[in-house]
């Protein structure tokens, strides 16, 4: 639970720069830990009679009590980096940060106004002043126009919103109040402080250990924190951060061990939150094929073949469907013939479907000589021109410490150590899939073959 102090000030009138501060109460709110502190403020100023009526506090009372000059170090110290919440927040801050400067300390905190915050979740009633709150919350009054006494009923208020409104309405309330990260109410603030600030994968956890959502960073932390952050009108985003418990990370030594990581989890643990749960049992590629009339297409499936070994692939597709797809538009956009790549079936010597609208060449009636379709095809097709392995054997690529093993383009894991290394080498190969395919071409130049010494 992120720090809160509950702030409420007395003072000799309503005007930052002239008038004083009478009196301080604060209550400190650590998750379950709550501290008061309150003391009576010599203003060294005049208190008018309508003051001293308004409040109770008297300049006779005031008279031996310390400065704002006194207790200023630890107020400061009590408020650092706290969210500091007040009624007409405004009002108080503007005060504590104009005496703070008078003294010399330059006082920032985030403030939270609870007359807003009541605005925003409570719209249908007219007023938000302490008095209609305590009535519309059955606050429990231990005075009024004391600073402690108020402080207290704002955070009675405070926690009375916690009962009565979802918490994702909270935090939207509170983020758009605050512009900064409201901290989801069930983790704990130490353990996003505890996030590294480098590279690596970062796992959220929901209740019952189950991973929601798997990322990516160079800086986990930053990036964590980022999901905090996001947009309020994310709906995603906050339903997110409010089932997380837990989030765990694995570091990583640089970016591409980092993807690779991302990838193989995401696989494997099928976290709720990760828009695309990529199965990897359909993935196939195109094989090209002479058959005598012509070049066709043939599709090949990863879990058959060891793509990696293939000289003549073509594309990377998570399905059948989407490689007809691919390839159906490839033809309408090349004027290619579907009938002779094998995407359609016609009769020897008939027209295909696009012949008939003029959107096909004519190889199929023998119009477009083959040798001619068959070179457009290739051309049509290099873009997607798949890169077999180029080592005979497994590979490395150093980041950091880390070793990331790889062969065939499917990653075995990270090694440290030697012994690491060797385990992994031993290890079942995995198949080829489309994401450490796609995030290994951009390192290919990083790529060390290693040589087994046993070999
Ligand atoms: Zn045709």
């Amino acid at each position: 639970m992120q720090p809160f102090a509950f702030v409420d000030l007395e003072t000799t009138g309503t005007t930052a720069s002239v008038d004083r501060i009478t009196e301080v109460g604060i209550i400190l709110v650590d998750g379950p830990n709550i501290q008061e502190w309150s003391s009576l403020i010599n203003p060294e100023t005049r208190i008018s009679a309508f003051i001293e009526r308004l409040t109770g506090i008297t300049n006779q009372m005031v008279a031996e009590a310390p400065t704002f000059a006194d207790v200023a170090q630890r107020v400061f110290q009590m408020l650092e980096g706290r969210l500091f919440v007040a009624h007409n927040a405004r009002f108080d801050y503007g005060f504590l940060k104009q005496s703070f400067k008078r003294q010399g300390y330059d006082f920032q905190a985030t403030t939270i106004c609870t007359v807003k915050l009541s605005r925003r979740l409570f719209p249908g009633h007219p007023k938000h002043n302490l008095d209609s709150l305590i009535e519309r919350h059955g606050l429990q009054v231990n005075g009024r126009h004391r600073a402690l006494a108020d402080a207290q009923l704002i955070h009675q208020f405070w926690q009375k919103i916690q009962q009565q409104i979802p918490p994702a309405k909270v935090a939207a309330a509170v983020k758009a109040l605050t512009g900064r990260p409201s901290i989801p109410t069930h983790l704990n603030e130490q353990i996003l402080d505890s996030l590294p600030q480098g590279p690596g994968v970062y796992l959220f956890y929901g209740e019952n250990e189950l991973p929601l959502y798997i990322g990516k960073s160079m800086n986990i932390r930053q990036r964590v924190l980022s999901h905090f952050t996001s947009d309020v009108s994310s709906a995603k985003e906050m339903s997110l951060s409010q089932q997380v418990r837990r989030i765990g990370y694995i570091e990583t030594g640089g970016e591409i061990g980092a993807l690779l990581k991302e990838a193989e989890l995401v696989k494997k643990l099928q976290p709720t939150h990760n828009r695309k749960l990529r199965r990897n049992n359909e993935l196939c590629s195109i094989l090209l094929k002479e058959t005598g009339a012509g070049l066709h297409i043939n599709v090949a499936y990863a879990r058959d073949l060891d793509f990696g070994r293939q000289s003549n692939l073509y594309g990377l597709f998570k399905s059948l469907r989407e490689a007809n797809k691919v390839l159906a538009d490839l033809a309408d956009g090349h004027e290619l013939c579907k009938a002779i790549i094998g995407l359609e079936k016609v009769k020897p010597g008939k027209p295909c479907f696009a012949r008939q609208l003029k959107r096909c060449r004519g190889g199929c009636v023998g119009e477009e000589p083959l040798v001619a379709h068959s070179m457009r095809l290739m051309a049509a097709l290099s873009s997607l021109r798949f890169n077999s392995w180029p080592f005979t054997g497994p590979a490395y690529l150093k980041e950091d410490g880390d070793l990331l093993v790889i062969d065939n383009w499917a990653y075995l894991g990270t090694a440290k150590t030697e012994d690491e290394l060797w385990q992994l080498l031993d290890s079942p190969r995995p198949q080829l899939d489309k994401d450490s395919y796609r995030i290994l071409q951009k390192a290919i130049k990083s790529l060390q073959p290693i040589i087994d010494p046993a070999k």
